[in-house]
């Protein structure tokens, strides 16, 4: 059986101050609900605060991207080492606005999951397509590309979560619909079986990202092949984040 995650991305918003309220209203919430695994992404400066406020919780904690060197002389980088020392356990890699703002490419995705592999963090390493290349029909070459490029040369990836997180969906209220993100996340799924075997496959967890919110949350949960959620603006308010998760049980 998959644990379903819930996770949310509070992307570039909240001050430390902020943070912490926000973590201490989903650490309350939390303690009634353990059918989920629940983690937040806060910004880098809101993380110290945010681990402190959700000791003991079991709500996890992890940054939004990392570079791949431990450490070194590359001014204004986070690496593993240091986001694992802050009291994280997980990291995501390779969101799509990261690849669209940043320049984060397939080959850096693989250089940062090895990184936060070898420091004991959990990546979640999001995959997906732009409206443009849904729209021309490539959307699973695409992700065949992001999963193999990004991540194929990792022989052990038992503590990987994958995202699929179509970039049309992403902070635009349009979801996929549960036919759509089922089909593509069993698409996703033979895919790792094929490169990792049917075992790795049965066993890691997808998660769809795209305008998640509590009216849509319970919908795409009832497939098959949908692990859980990775959220971003409705994570920012406590009670639909919470929505969220009592949707998926
Ligand atoms: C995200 O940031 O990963 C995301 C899915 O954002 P939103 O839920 O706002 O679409």
């Amino acid at each position: 059986m998959r644990r379903p995650l819930v996770a949310g991305n509070w992307k570039m918003y909240t001050i430390p101050a902020a943070a912490s309220e926000l973590a201490a209203r989903i650490k309350l919430d939390a303690k009634s609900r353990d059918l989920a695994d629940i983690a937040v992404f806060p910004p880098y400066l809101c993380i110290p605060a945010v681990v402190k406020t959700l000791e003991g919780s079991g709500v996890e904690v992890g940054a939004q991207d990392m570079f791949w060197e431990q450490e070194g002389a590359y001014t204004g980088a986070i690496s593993a080492r240091m986001i694992a020392g802050s009291g994280c356990s997980m990291v995501l890699i390779g969101h799509s606005e990261r690849r669209s703002y940043f320049g984060e490419t397939d080959e850096r995705v693989l250089k940062k999951t090895k990184a936060a592999l070898s420091e004991g963090l959990k990546p979640i390493v999001c995959i997906g397509e732009s409206l443009e290349q849904r729209e021309a029909g490539i959307t699973e070459s695409v992700l065949r590309t992001q999963l193999i490029e990004g991540i194929g040369a990792i022989n052990d990836i038992g503590s990987v979560t994958i995202a699929y997180e179509p970039v049309w969906a992403i902070g635009t209220g349009k979801t996929a619909t549960p036919d759509q993100a089922d089909q593509t996340h069993k698409y996703i799924r033979g895919l790792i079986a094929g490169r990792w075997g049917d075992k790795v496959s049965r066993n890691i967890r997808i998660l769809y990202g795209g305008s998640v919110k509590p009216d849509n949350a319970r919908s795409l949960w009832e497939r098959e092949d949908i692990d859980g959620f990775l959220v971003g603006g409705a994570s920012l308010k406590a009670d639909s984040f919470r929505d969220i998760i009592d949707s998926v049980k």
